[in-house]
C-alpha cells in the first residue's frame, strides 16, 4: 500500500512546479535514503554544519554555506545577520534592533509574496523596509538615494519569476552600488539553483536558496556566502534562529542531494526537459479548443513551462477546475485564467503523468 492510501490523502498530479501547497518537489531514491540513515542517529550538529558550509562551497563556487529552516527562515536569518552580526548580546536582543542599524533597501518591484509577503519575513527579524523606487522601475540612482540613508543594515534583492514585470534591476549593478555604501547584499533566488552560479557572480555577500525546490532535497534554506556573513548566519541559531534552524535529516539530505547535483549531466538534463515541454506543446497543440507554446523562464533559469490558451467559448479556470476536481486531480497554474491562460510545468512529471495530463485535457474540452 502506498503512503497516499495508507494516510488517506489525494494522490495529485502537480503541473505547477515547485510549489510548497503541493509538497514541492521529488527528492531522488538516494537523497530519500541519506535521510533515513540519518534519523535514527545522534550527530554533532557542529560538525554537520561544518561539513555543510564545505559541501556547499564545493559544490557553488561560494566561500562558506550554511543551511537552516527554508528560505523564509533564511531571509530573516539572513537579517538578523547582517544587522547583530556574531555578537552574542545583539544576537539575544533581536528583535529590538536598538544601537543596530536596522533598514533593509528593497527595489519596490521586489516586494514578492510566495505565500508570505517577503517584507514580513525581513521585519520578523526587527528590521524595517525601506522600498526603492517604484514597482516598474529601480534604477542604480534610486538605489543609491536610498542606500545614502541612515541605518541600512542590508539591501535585499530577489531572483524570481514572483519579480514585478517592469524593468528588471540590474542585480550587479545594484551590488556594486550597495558596496559602494559599504552595504552588504543578500538575494533571495529561492527557486534559482541552476542559477546559482550567476548569482553569485553578482558579488552578492549571500544568495538564499531553497534546496527543496530545484535541487530536490529535504525542505531547507541554503545560505551561500562570504565566510563572516556565514558564521552570523550560524550564529543566529542562539536567537531568533533558533525556531528555524535545519533538522538533522535535511542536513544529511542536503548533502546527498549536492553530491548528486554534480554528478549529473546538466546539458543532457536540459535537452530531456526541452524534449519534454516541445513534445507536450505539440501534443496539446492538436487538442480542440486550446492552443499551446512554451513560454521561457522570465527569471532565467534553463527550463521552459507550457501556456495553454483557451478558445472563444472555453472558461480556462472552469477547465482548472475539471482538472483538480477529477481523477487524479491535476494541478495546473491559474494566475492567467482571466486572460484565457493556464500554465503547466513539467520539470518533475513522469511521461506517464504528461500522457494522464494530456488525456484528462482531451476528455475535459468540449468538441
Ligand atoms: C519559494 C520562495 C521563497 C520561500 O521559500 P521557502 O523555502 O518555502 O521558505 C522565498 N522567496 C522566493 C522568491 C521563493 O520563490
Amino acid at each position: 500500500m502506498g503512503i497516499h492510501e495508507r494516510l488517506g490523502l489525494s494522490e495529485v498530479v502537480n503541473a505547477c512546479g515547485t510549489y510548497t501547497p503541493l509538497g514541492v518537489s521529488r527528492s531522488s531514491a538516494a537523497v530519500a535514503a541519506a535521510v533515513a540513515a540519518a534519523l535514527p542517529e545522534f550527530f554533532v550538529l557542529e560538525e554537520l554544519g561544518d561539513r555543510a558550509s564545505e559541501a556547499i562551497a564545493h559544490a557553488t563556487g561560494a566561500e562558506a554555506g550554511a543551511v537552516v529552516h527554508c528560505t523564509a527562515a533564511a531571509t530573516t536569518i539572513a537579517v538578523a545577520a547582517a544587522m547583530a552580526g556574531s555578537d552574542p548580546e545583539r544576537i539575544a536582543a533581536l528583535p529590538d534592533t536598538t544601537g543596530m542599524r536596522h533598514r533593509v533597501v528593497l527595489p519596490a518591484g521586489h516586494a514578492v509574496d510566495y505565500g508570505q509577503s517577503n517584507l514580513q519575513a525581513v521585519r520578523l527579524a526587527g528590521a524595517d523596509v525601506v522600498l526603492a523606487g517604484t514597482e516598474e522601475r529601480c534604477g542604480v540612482d534610486e538605489l543609491t538615494a536610498v542606500l545614502a540613508g541612515a541605518e541600512v543594515a542590508c539591501l535585499l534583492l530577489v531572483s524570481s519569476r514572483l519579480v514585478r514585470p517592469g524593468e528588471p534591476v540590474d542585480l550587479a549593478a545594484a551590488v556594486r552600488a550597495a558596496h559602494g555604501h559599504g552595504v552588504p547584499v543578500i538575494i533571495d533566488g529561492a527557486a534559482q539553483f541552476p542559477r546559482v552560479g550567476e548569482l553569485l557572480a553578482t558579488g552578492a555577500d549571500a544568495v538564499l536558496i531553497s534546496g527543496q525546490k530545484y535541487l530536490a532535497s529535504p525542505t531547507a534554506g541554503l545560505v551561500l556566502g562570504t565566510r563572516q556573513l556565514v558564521r552570523a548566519v550560524r550564529a543566529q541559531d542562539k536567537g531568533i534562529g533558533r525556531g528555524m534552524k535545519p533538522t538533522k535529516e535535511a542536513i544529511v539530505g542536503v548533502l546527498a542531494a549536492l553530491d548528486e547535483w554534480q554528478a549529473a549531466d546538466r546539458e543532457e538534463w536540459v535537452a530531456r526537459e526541452a524534449a519534454k515541454v516541445a513534445d507536450f506543446v505539440r501534443a496539446a497543440g492538436r487538442l480542440p479548443g486550446i492552443s499551446a507554446r512554451e513560454w521561457a523562464d522570465p527569471a532565467g533559469l534553463p527550463v521552459s513551462r507550457v501556456v495553454l490558451s483557451v478558445s472563444d467559448g472555453v472558461d480556462a479556470a472552469a477547465l482548472a477546475a475539471k482538472l483538480r476536481a477529477g481523477r487524479p486531480p491535476i494541478f495546473v497554474m491559474t494566475d492567467r485564467a482571466g486572460s484565457g491562460e493556464l500554465v503547466l510545468e513539467l520539470v518533475s512529471l513522469a511521461d506517464e503523468e504528461v500522457r494522464t495530463i494530456l488525456e484528462r485535457l482531451d476528455a475535459e474540452l468540449p468538441r
